[in-house]
């Protein structure tokens, strides 16, 4: 959708007559998911993201796309099987974002090379013909080989198995092109403010923001989807007033290191660190993530911050099973998200033993709310949401089609080691673009392999709106190095300004509030 596309659909909402199918409220990976479903049922489907698409958990994430190895030790094998269904569907229709990779699980008790390679074998059991390959068992010299820099102490063995590896917000991204290409409409920095009931005391319509110009709309819908993740309880109190919380964030945080810090091809997974938590040091993008923490918080926020104490769990226990010991000074980005975990009936629960299933909850007001679930079961997700809204709406039955459906530029046999990769079919058209612009074939930033031509694809085909959009979500330089990210935000700003018509103030403000949020990145 280019820039002038924009301003006519934004225009088109003025039509007071017009009344959609379904309204979606947020735009992660949730809220994406559900609008390519019901406009692929053929459903006329608008979704409003009030900042941008997987700004907010959607981007955070481990960026994996896995059953849960966790979940199984805690025995929830429905859980387990399911994901592992969507995992390989995910990669059969996103083959250019989703990849196999190897974990490592390092074994320092006798008795867990035998534990570990039974559980996975009935973890690649219960994947059935969506296995994405067979655990085994290694020696302790292979482990070392595997791993460089793993404690060799007490060292008896490993146990690999696999799963899946994405990169989030390019599909979400992906997702919101799909959407659209099957007629539904998505807008981002469009924020829902409040709701319309009808007499009965139905819901009618939603009263929306267009964050850019603080123009309102009265948009009217058959029926409502509240996909805001941690947010879904600000719109279940406009639709209810003084409702109890249904869902309680938890915060998670990864940090990043340069690939020296662990240089091998698999992922290392530690099921119980010293006190009981799951941390994975996952390759990603030529960089190591490594996290992550799980920590319960009373308030949400679209930018949340990582603790300090969350940020000492990751390096004391990344000193242990890396190549050499991070150092504050060597974290090139820090990121943290929250868990839209469903809130527990008793208080004490901790958030390790809340459900990581999804809820879809029916409000007497008709509106519907989808809680829980990651982004490996988006798909199941928004397929179960979308039968809902299709029964209490009473709109004409359609089946869900996307079981199958390729997402937005899928492609097999990519070439990993080519940063374009993540563009999947549209690499060649991007590429096309330095013909009209030779400068555009130049690198974004010294360091890296990102072109200018990227920033300008971000904005004319992708809906960025923002350097922050670019550098954050398009390309993933933020998550990756935020000092060169925000050396990157000059030329972003330049770039983006002559396609999308801005002056030297707006470039200005882009640069300035970009390299604040940016800091919150850096840990000195
Ligand atoms: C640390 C961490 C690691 C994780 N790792 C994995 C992993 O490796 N694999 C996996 O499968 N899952 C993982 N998950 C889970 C997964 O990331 C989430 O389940 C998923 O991203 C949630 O998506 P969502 O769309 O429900 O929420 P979000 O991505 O938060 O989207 C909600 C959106 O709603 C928007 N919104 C809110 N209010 C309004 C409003 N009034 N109007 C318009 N828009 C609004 C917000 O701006 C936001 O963009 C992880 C989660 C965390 C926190």
């Amino acid at each position: 959708m280019t820039a002038s596309d924009r301003f006519e659909i934004i225009r088109s909402l003025n039509d007071p007559g017009k009344t959609w199918d379904i309204i979606v409220v947020g735009g992660g990976a949730t809220g994406l998911g559900i609008a390519l479903d019901a406009a692929s049922r053929g459903y006329q489907t608008l979704l409003l993201e009030q900042t941008d698409f997987a700004k907010g958990t959607s981007s955070r994430s481990t960026k994996l796309v896995h059953g849960g190895v966790r979940y199984l030790a805690q025995g929830n094998i429905g859980l387990v099987r399911e994901a592992l269904r969507e995992r390989g569907r995910l990669l059969k229709n996103a083959p250019h974002l989703v990849r196999n990779l190897s974990f490592i699980i390092p074994n320092y008790h006798w008795w867990e090379g035998m534990y570990y390679s039974i559980g996975l074998a009935f973890y690649d059991l219960l994947a059935g013909k969506w296995s994405f390959g067979r655990t085994k068992h290694i020696s302790k010299q292979a482990t070392l080989e595997r791993l460089p820099g793993v404690e060799p102490k007490r060292l008896y063995g490993g146990v690999i198995y696999h799963d899946g590896q994405f990169d989030d917000s390019r599909l979400a991204i992906n997702l919101a092109q799909t959407g659209m290409e099957q007629g539904a409409t998505v807008l981002n920095y469009f924020k829902v403010t409040g709701l319309e009931k009808g007499g009965d005391q139905k819901l009618s319509g939603v009263i929306a923001e267009d964050v850019e110009t603080g123009k309102t709309y009265h948009l009217k819908a058959k029926a409502f989807i509240n996909a805001t993740g941690i947010f879904v309880d600000d719109l279940l109190q406009m639709d209810s007033p003084g409702k109890k919380p249904l869902v309680r964030p938890s915060q998670g945080v990864h940090l990043v290191f340069d690939r020296s810090f662990m240089p091998s091809h698999d992922a290392l997974m530690i099921p119980k660190t010293d006190d009981g938590r799951v941390l994975f040091a996952v390759p990603w993008h030529d960089k190591l993530v490594v996290g992550t923490t799980d920590t319960p918080l009373d308030e949400h926020s679209i930018e949340p911050v990582a603790l300090e104490q969350e940020i000492e769990f990751i390096l004391n226990n990344a000193a242990r099973y890396l190549a050499k010991a991070p150092q504050r000074k060597d974290v090139l980005s820090v990121f943290a998200g929250l868990r839209p975990l469903a809130a527990p009936q008793d208080e004490s629960s901790k958030t390790k033993e809340i459900s990581r299933g999804h809820k879809i909850i029916v409000s007497e007001s008709g509106l519907i709310t989808v809680t829980g679930g990651k982004w490996t079961t988006y798909r199941k997700m928004a397929e179960d949401t979308v039968d809902k809204a299709m029964e209490t709406a009473g709109l004409n039955p359609a089946l869900c089609r996307t079981q199958n459906l390729p997402i937005h530029g899928s492609r097999n046999n990519m070439d990993w080691e080519d940063h374009l990769y993540v563009y999947g079919s549209d690499r060649e058209k991007l590429l096309a673009l330095a013909d009209e612009n030779k400068a555009w074939a130049e690198k974004l930033h010294p360091k890296y392999e990102y072109r200018r031509a990227e920033v300008i694809w971000a904005v004319r085909y992708e809906m960025a709106r923002t350097v922050e959009d670019v550098l954050a979500r398009r390309v993933r330089l933020l998550f990756l190095d935020a000092n060169a990210a925000i050396e990157a935000a000059r030329l972003t700003a330049r770039l983006m300004a002559t396609e999308l018509g801005k002056d030297e103030l707006w470039q200005n403000e882009q640069i300035n509030t970009f390299t604040a949020l940016a800091g919150k990145y850096l840990l000195y």
